[in-house]
Order: C-alpha cells, then sequence, then structure tokens
C-alpha cells in the first residue's frame, strides 16, 4: 500500500479567516504555519456566498447548480394565492417566518407570496453539527469528493458557534476517516457583525490561531495530515444602497419583472421589453454596483449559457452592500439578535458591518489552502477555488474526475 493510499486528512475550514490578519501579532501559529508550508492562495472565486459546494465538488456555481435561485415558469393563481397576495406583505412574510422557525415552511420565508412562488430556490443550508457528509455526496448532478472517497471513510461538520471550540477539539481529528472536514464558521458570523471593533477582532484571531494550533498538535499526534484554508475573508461595509427604493422609483409595475436581493448583489427576470429597459436604466444610474448582463459572466469565471440564473444581475463594489435585501425581515432579525450572542448587534443595526461574495477580484476575496507536510510544493501561480476539491483528492491519491476543471496543485 502507498503512503496516499494510508493517508488520512484534517482539513480545518475557516471561512472568513482573512490572510490580512494571520499576521505575527494577530495569529502567530497560522503566520508561521503559512510561513513554512506549501500553500495556494485562491485570487478567482465566484460571486456567490454559499462555496462549500464548490470546495467539494470542484465544479462552477452554474454546474453544479446551487446559486440561490432560478425562475419558475408562470403558473395559474389559486384562490389561495389570490387570498395571499390581498393581505399585506409583512403580515404574510412575518406568518412564513414563524412556520419556517417550526419547520412548517419551505426556504425564503422573508419574501412575499407573489415574489417568492416566481422562484426555485438552490440553496444548501446545514444545521446542526452532526456528520452530514452522507447527504452532501452530491451538489445537483455533480458528485462531490464524499463521493468520489466514500461517504463511511469521509466526515464533515459543520459550526457556527465560536464558543464551541472546546467541544470541536475534542470530537474533530478521530482518525478514523480518510477525509474530515470542521467548516468552523464562527468566525465569519462574528467578522459580519463585530468587524468594525478592531479589538474585539483581534481576540476572536488570537483564540481562533489557539484553537488550530490544538487541532495541529492533536493531528500531529494521530498521525493525520492537516489542511488549513479559508475561501475568503471579509470586507469592511462602508454604504447600502436601498435598491427597493429605487425600484419603486422606476415606476415599473412589480408583476413586470422578477427580483431577488441579496446582500452583495441583485438578479432580475424581465417580463416585458419596456421593464428591461427602464430597470437597466436604473440599475446603471445606482452607485456603488455595476449592471452585468448574463452573457458577460464569462468576465467572473462563470460561462452562463442562459438567464435562468438571471438576466440582468446587479453587483455591488467591494465594501457595499444592499439594504434592505431578501433574507431581512425585522422579526427574524430580532430573533437571531436576541437568540445568538455572535449577532447581538442586529437588534439594534440590521446592516452587516463586514460581507464578502463579491464579483470584482480584491484582497477581502482571497482565500487559501496550505497542506502541513513539508514534502510537498505548489506548482501554478493563479490558483482558483476549483483547484481545491481536485487537490484534496490527489493528496489522497485519486485522480480528478472529468467533472472538476480544476487541477490537483500539490505535488511531491
Ligand atoms: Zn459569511
Amino acid at each position: 500500500m502507498s503512503d496516499t493510499e494510508n493517508r488520512k486528512l484534517f482539513v480545518c475550514y475557516i471561512p472568513g479567516a482573512d490572510l490580512r490578519r494571520l499576521n505575527p501579532a494577530n495569529a502567530p501559529y497560522m503566520a508561521g504555519l503559512l510561513q513554512s508550508y506549501p500553500m495556494m492562495v485562491f485570487t478567482r472565486g465566484f460571486p456567490t456566498t454559499e462555496t462549500l459546494s464548490t470546495i467539494i465538488t470542484g465544479a462552477r456555481p452554474n454546474e453544479h447548480g446551487v446559486w440561490q435561485a432560478t425562475l419558475r415558469s408562470d403558473g395559474q393563481l389559486s384562490w389561495m394565492d389570490r387570498v395571499m397576495d390581498a393581505l399585506p406583505d409583512p403580515l404574510t412574510t412575518t406568518v412564513q417566518c414563524v412556520l419556517y422557525q417550526l419547520g412548517r415552511f419551505g426556504e425564503m420565508p422573508t419574501i412575499p407570496p407573489r415574489r417568492r412562488r416566481r422562484l426555485e430556490f438552490r440553496r444548501v443550508k446545514f444545521r446542526g453539527s452532526a456528520d452530514t457528509s452522507e447527504m452532501l455526496t452530491k451538489v445537483g448532478d455533480v458528485e462531490s469528493v464524499f463521493r468520489i472517497i466514500g461517504a463511511t471513510e469521509c466526515s464533515y461538520r459543520f459550526s457556527d458557534q465560536f464558543h464551541a471550540r472546546a467541544r470541536l477539539l475534542q470530537e474533530a481529528v478521530s482518525g478514523t476517516h480518510k477525509l474530515e472536514i470542521l467548516q468552523f464558521h464562527g468566525l465569519d458570523v462574528l467578522s459580519h457583525w463585530r468587524l468594525d471593533n478592531e479589538q474585539a477582532v483581534r481576540q476572536y484571531y488570537r483564540l481562533t490561531d489557539a484553537f488550530v494550533r490544538e487541532l495541529h498538535e492533536k493531528c500531529q499526534a494521530r498521525g493525520v495530515t492537516m489542511v488549513l484554508s479559508s475561501d475568503h475573508g471579509q470586507e469592511t461595509v462602508r454604504g447600502t444602497v436601498d435598491l427597493r427604493r429605487a425600484l419603486r422609483g422606476s415606476g415599473v409595475p412589480e408583476d413586470e419583472y422578477t427580483v431577488f436581493i441579496e446582500v452583495m448583489m441583485a438578479r432580475f427576470w424581465f417580463h416585458s421589453p419596456a421593464a428591461r429597459e427602464a430597470l437597466t436604466r436604473v440599475l446603471s444610474k445606482t452607485p456603488h454596483g455595476r449592471v452585468a448582463a448574463f452573457e458577460e459572466f464569462g468576465r467572473y469565471r462563470m460561462d452562463l449559457a442562459d438567464g435562468r440564473y438571471g438576466e440582468v444581475f446587479f453587483l455591488m463594489d467591494p465594501g457595499y452592500t444592499i439594504f434592505p435585501h431578501d433574507f431581512y425581515h425585522p422579526v427574524v432579525n430580532c430573533y437571531f439578535g436576541l437568540k445568538d450572542w455572535q449577532q447581538r448587534r442586529r437588534a439594534h443595526n440590521p446592516r452587516h458591518y463586514a460581507y464578502h461574495g463579491y464579483a470584482t477580484v480584491c484582497d477581502a476575496e482571497k482565500g487559501f489552502m496550505t497542506v502541513l507536510d513539508h514534502r510537498y510544493r505548489t506548482d501554478g501561480q493563479e490558483h482558483e477555488l476549483i483547484d481545491m476539491a481536485p487537490s484534496l483528492l490527489g493528496l489522497l491519491g485519486y485522480p480528478k474526475p472529468a467533472s472538476m476543471s480544476g487541477h490537483p496543485r500539490f505535488h511531491r
């Protein structure tokens, strides 16, 4: 049996860990690791906030299909639909949000019914911290690394609780899996809501640094190779744009277009040529963002064959967000503000303090993957997020499948 066949990998994946902050003052241990081990820096990602699907499949969002929403074809309205549409939006969305919390409602309860029924959601949402690698063997039609290696040989755990480190440390690095991924998401949540508090952020980085050191020591003790990775940093938010007000001001009736508004971009489908013309004009005059038709997405490393994910996009400049967006609802906002100490500031200011997932290449969008094994070196200069899955497979001795257009980047 060769060395790679025996190998076990533990991936400590920390979204939001910003390369600019992994310096000797904030994070001395991680800074040392990045200095002395082979590393690839992802300078090219995609305009999306949900990157796990790409990390585990090596496919782009439009290839695996997890990219928020597509347009649904219009169906007949039922009498119930008509009743719902006659009720005020704050009422229907509040009821939807309550039902959602009770586990009795589908995705995106924050969107009013008349707009929601036009959209088909393409999102992956994880809850709880159990091993969910079984559920992640495929994303859309694309096989993930968990399928290729075998779900029983893999483990994937998610935690968005920064204070769960002691428990996570205890559970992590079982040594029984070929590939174990821990997504430590608490730093990302804290960055979204507290990045303006420099002193607090430094403390979060120092605590994360100590956590990584302990995980690395456990890996060394158990003969497991550790991989440290982040897919993006966080850009401080300098301003917001009220896109809904701009849309209302256009005078275009709401039934002539469909919009889905994320924090860092909005996508549009037009149901009349007049709406397309008027709204494209409004968007092009809206500050802190740029308009891009789906045909132009090659420049954002995604070849969109048609307008299913959106005909026209409004992409915010790094450091600017759209507010209100489709994830915002006052009731939900209060709920999370009161329930989760990490998001407490939402209770009095629902706008994010930092964000990521921007289309423009900038320092906040840089990610990295480093293998804590001196026998490896990396190839290439510019790495992409789609290189991560084939690289993980390569480290375990598996060839990359045809569905992955990235490349294994670590070699002996
Ligand atoms: Zn985030």
